[in-house]
């Protein structure tokens, strides 16, 4: 983070200057906790009681972190030993939901900044969860299957005691997928002689599993852009998109936007982009990254009009709508000046916090409907309510009556972010509308249960 941190009001400075103090080496999470108290202002000077409470105080200390050694052994019989983590940010509103992130950029601030955001995000969705996230400093690029295997047996190993349908129920993030759930699953099965559903999200349908969990944060990242056009009585049908990631995120993004009319353009790893102004073809890019495990490179040997511009991230691509879908800050202050330069219209966040500070200031002072992560991206999640909902009923619903569920979610996740803006009187600002409608949520809750 180059980018300098604009000044808070007085209500919340000390609880940010104490955040800092405690947690010195944690740029990511300093910046998820900013934007929130940045936007709560308003929610604050309407609710003394949240502040003689201690509401803010409380919410941006976790109730728990775990910090465990995963040991694992590689195919050669090499010893290795990762870090494990899994922060249980709040259980106000239900048990701890989040994601499980593998990537060597894992760190305590990494997950603790997605654990915060988790929570509000959570909170926006309406549903009975609340906020954590957790995951390991492991790589599992270039790992056999029988060495993730053994990975996640052993993250297990320590995790499970932590976890349960009533405690905590992690799900999948960077890294994590349908292979490493099942592996995980598989291990907490073992090691407490329990097959209990409703302990992680994001299951093959064949075993627990809900349909469209796997499309769900992409879908639901188009979703809300729609949402967000819909106010202003525009649609996707024509626009040019740029997508970047190309992970489960990305993907399911690019296939909603074809469905809606609009042509995707883009998609990226962390070696480069592909532009592609035909229109991503989507079975190619799910057969590189999901069946061969490759980088995106690749695409443009089957598709010779297409380029790969290595290094770089697609948002110099002149297009009408964006959906950052790769990590955090991934867009910064001057590629969201790009976008505006090509006349952008919406971003939508699919990934977690991937714009930075001065880009989404940037998009909001040139007028572009920018809808945050916390809001865009709560499909993944939401849908992972349902999944809980199926598993403890029994019940197993359809694709069709799965997704209806997932767009009538985004929409009120959409409505209730611009109904807290315009009654907090910044119209059309998503961020202070996600945040404060989220945080109104949590903040009565904790008000109701006390101080714990
Ligand atoms: N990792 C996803 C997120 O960032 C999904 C979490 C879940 O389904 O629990 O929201």
């Amino acid at each position: 983070m180059t980018e300098e941190f604009t000044p808070l009001p007085a209500v919340v400075r000390d609880v940010y200057d104490v955040v800092v103090a405690r947690n010195p080496h944690e740029p990511e999470f300093q910046q998820a906790v900013h934007e929130v108290l940045d936007s709560i202002v308003p929610v604050l000077e309407a609710h003394p009681e949240f502040v003689a409470n201690g509401i803010v105080e409380r919410i941006v200390e976790p109730e728990r972190q775990i910090i465990f050694r995963v040991p694992w052994t590689d195919d050669a019989g090499g010893i290795h030993v990762n870090r494990g983590f899994r922060v249980q940010f709040s259980s106000v509103l239900g048990p701890y939901k989040g994601g499980l992130r593998f990537h060597p950029s894992v760190n305590l601030s990494i997950i603790k900044f997605l654990g915060f955001e988790q929570i509000f995000k959570n909170a926006l969705t309406g549903q009975g969860i609340g906020g954590a996230k957790g995951g390991s400093d492991f790589d599992p690029r270039g790992r056999s299957d029988a060495e993730i295997m053994r990975f996640c047996q052993s993250f297990m190993n320590e995790l499970y005691r932590h976890l349960g349908e009533h405690t905590d129920v992690p799900a999948g993030d960077i890294g994590v997928g349908a292979r490493e759930i099942g592996y995980l699953f598989g291990q907490y099965r073992k090691v407490t002689n329990r097959h209990e559903s409703g302990m992680f999200t994001g299951k093959g349908v064949q075993w627990g599993g809900a349909e469209v969990r796997t499309e769900a944060t992409g879908y639901g990242a188009v979703f809300f852009a729609e949402e967000m056009l819909a106010v202003h009585s525009e649609t996707f049908e024509g626009k040019r998109v740029a997508v970047s990631g190309s992970g489960n995120v990305a993907i399911y993004a690019i296939d909603k936007a074809y469905q809606l009319g609009a042509v995707p353009v883009t998609a990226s790893d962390s070696s480069g982009y592909v532009v592609d102004d035909a229109g991503i073809d989507l079975d190619l890019l799910r057969r590189i990254k999901e069946v061969e495990r490759g980088r995106i490179s690749e695409y443009v040997l089957a598709r010779p009009d297409a380029r790969f511009v290595e290094g770089a991230r697609p948002w110099e691509v002149p297009v009408d709508v964006a959906i950052p879908s790769a990590t955090q800050n991934e867009l910064d202050e001057s590629d969201a000046q790009a976008l505006i330069a090509n006349g952008v219209r919406a971003v939508a966040e699919g990934a977690n916090m991937p714009s930075t500070p001065g880009a989404v200031a940037a998009f909001q002072k040139a007028g572009v409907l920018f809808g945050p992560g916390k809001a865009a991206n709560a499909g993944g999640v939401a849908t992972s309510a349902l999944e809980m909902s199926q598993n403890a009923a029994r019940q197993r619903w359809s694709f069709s009556d799965s997704e209806a569920k997932l767009r009538a979610i985004m929409q009120r996740v959409h409505d209730s972010a611009y109904a807290a803006a315009e009654r907090y009187d910044r119209p059309g600002d998503y961020v202070v509308g996600a945040n404060a409608a989220g945080f109104e949520r949590v903040a009565h809750a904790m008000l109701a249960q006390g101080v714990i």
